[in-house]
């Protein structure tokens, strides 16, 4: 059944973007979805998909027809000879990985929550952090989706190779996505560590813990020399989850309950942030588990930010990270929220953040209702001095002249939109922003 309403106003998860479409329509299939496209056109409109909204950008925004993904959901083949699963543009990646599970597979890699649409977090290049394995989109076999006129359009290495080079991070610019073909592997076993590190160790060590582990990531606490690590690697088992008690101590108390009040009150009073960081910040301790992917990458985040969120050429990575503390080390800023850094090998997609170069990258957060330009500004310019690129999805204020700069392949990807969307049907402020008119 397919749906189509009125205007009401949309609202992206961190509340900091909103629009008014003038309708809303939910297909429930990709020949429904072409149809919408065409009525759209009829009209005069543009089109926009939306996944679930968990981007900080405008990048869903549009005052034209908004697609949304509620009823284009679910697993359409699981071929085992290819090792690939086919799956509706809509579908959450929870319900994913969820169903893989349950055949006994899974994806490769993933990013920090599993809440977005598979094709919202690809179209942005939604990442996790790895050695060897790169983003979402970087795992996708092939793409179908509607172009402008309409029409259905599958692209993989074998077919349409120079559109499937650009679709697979297509920022929602060169047609619908309906579903998308990812390939998966037999379900494995990753043995989470995670352990508190001081600054000027993990920074000193990072080229050692990069190297030696398959995924690595940590968080700096501003405010504070002290970081905590996280090395996921494969294991043969056996499995050994976080207990339910220390599990959700960790993943619920912890990292969103005691952390929302945290915030709160360093939001009301933020000259007592500095010292919370540095009680909660040595209150970590080691711990070491073992589960199924999905379920060592993901945790729930509830506590509401903005962030932003810039790739840099890895070895640019422990500068830029020793001028952001210093950065906040000599402002008045005062910043609850962790740094974030993860990497990522360099991929062949024309628009990835990790496009053609090792990456690792730098995310910085702001809680919710509280100003963040003056400090992701100032970190901003941090990160453009590095030939930054900034993930589509999250805070930024670049444009497509910068891009032209520091993507290689920015004109193969404005070529084809050109060629696939020449009256810009897909077109919203964002995209004109930081790919032209
Ligand atoms: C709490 C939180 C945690 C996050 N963690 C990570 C992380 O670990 N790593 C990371 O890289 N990012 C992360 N992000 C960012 C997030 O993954 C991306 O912004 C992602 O694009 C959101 O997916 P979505 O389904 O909500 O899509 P939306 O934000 O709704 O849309 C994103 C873009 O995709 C387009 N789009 C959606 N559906 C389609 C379609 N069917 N066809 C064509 N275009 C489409 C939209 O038009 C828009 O341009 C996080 C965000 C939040 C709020």
């Amino acid at each position: 059944m397919s749906g189509a309403n009125g205007s009401s106003t949309w609202r992206n998860w961190a509340g900091n973007i909103t629009a008014r479409p003038a309708r809303e329509v939910s297909p429930a299939s990709a020949a429904e979805l072409a149809e919408a496209v065409r009525r759209a056109a009829e009209d005069g409109l543009t089109v926009k998909a939306v996944g679930t909204g968990h981007s900080f950008t405008a990048a869903a925004a549009t005052d034209g027809v908004l697609i949304r993904p509620d009823l284009l959901t679910g697993i359409r083949e699981i071929d085992r000879a290819a090792m690939t699963v086919t799956v509706e543009a809509g579908t959450p990646l929870r319900r994913l990985n969820a169903a893989l599970a349950r055949e006994g597979l899974s994806l490769t890699n993933m990013g920090d929550i599993m809440e977005q649409t598979v094709a919202g977090a690809t179209s942005t290049g939604t990442h996790g952090t790895g050695r060897d394995s790169a983003s979402i989109a970087a795992q996708i076999k092939a793409v179908e989706l509607v172009t402008a006129d309409g029409s259905l359009l599958t692209c993989s290495e074998k077919e349409n190779p120079e559109i499937f080079a650009a679709a697979r991070i297509g920022l929602g610019a060169l047609g619908v996505v309906t579903a998308i073909t990812f390939a998966v592997e037999p379900v494995f076993l990753l043995t989470a560590r995670e352990e508190p590190m001081p600054f000027d160790k993990v920074t000193g060590e990072f080229d050692a813990l990069f190297a030696e582990n398959e995924h690595f990531e940590f968080y700096w606490f501003p405010h504070t020399g002290n970081c905590n690590t996280k090395r996921n690697n494969r294991s043969v088992g056996p499995a050994a989850p976080p207990g339910k008690l220390s599990g959700w101590i960790e993943d619920e108390f912890m990292s969103n309950g005691l952390f929302q009040v945290v915030c709160s009150l360093g939001r009301a009073v933020p000259a007592t942030i500095p010292s919370i960081a540095k009680v909660s910040s040595r209150a970590l301790s080691a711990r070491t588990y073992t589960d199924i992917p999905y379920k060592v990458f993901t945790s729930p985040r509830r506590v509401r930010f903005v962030e932003m969120e810039y790739a840099l050429p890895r070895e640019a990575v422990v500068g830029a990270l020793r001028e952001v503390k210093a950065l906040v080390e000599r402002s008045p800023l005062r910043i609850s929220f962790p740094v974030e850094v993860r990497t990522a090998p360099a991929d062949d997609i024309a628009l990835s953040t990790a496009s053609g170069r090792e990456t690792a990258y730098i995310a910085v957060h702001m809680y919710k209702g509280t100003p963040y330009q003056t400090y992701f500004t100032a970190v901003e310019r941090i990160m453009t001095a590095h030939a930054g690129r900034p993930h589509w999805g999250k805070v930024h204020t670049r444009d497509a002249a910068y891009f032209a700069e520091v993507y290689p392949r920015f004109a193969e990807f404005t070529a084809l939109r050109d060629r696939l969307d020449p009256e810009r049907r897909f077109g919203n402020a964002y995209l004109r922003r930081v790919l032209g008119e």
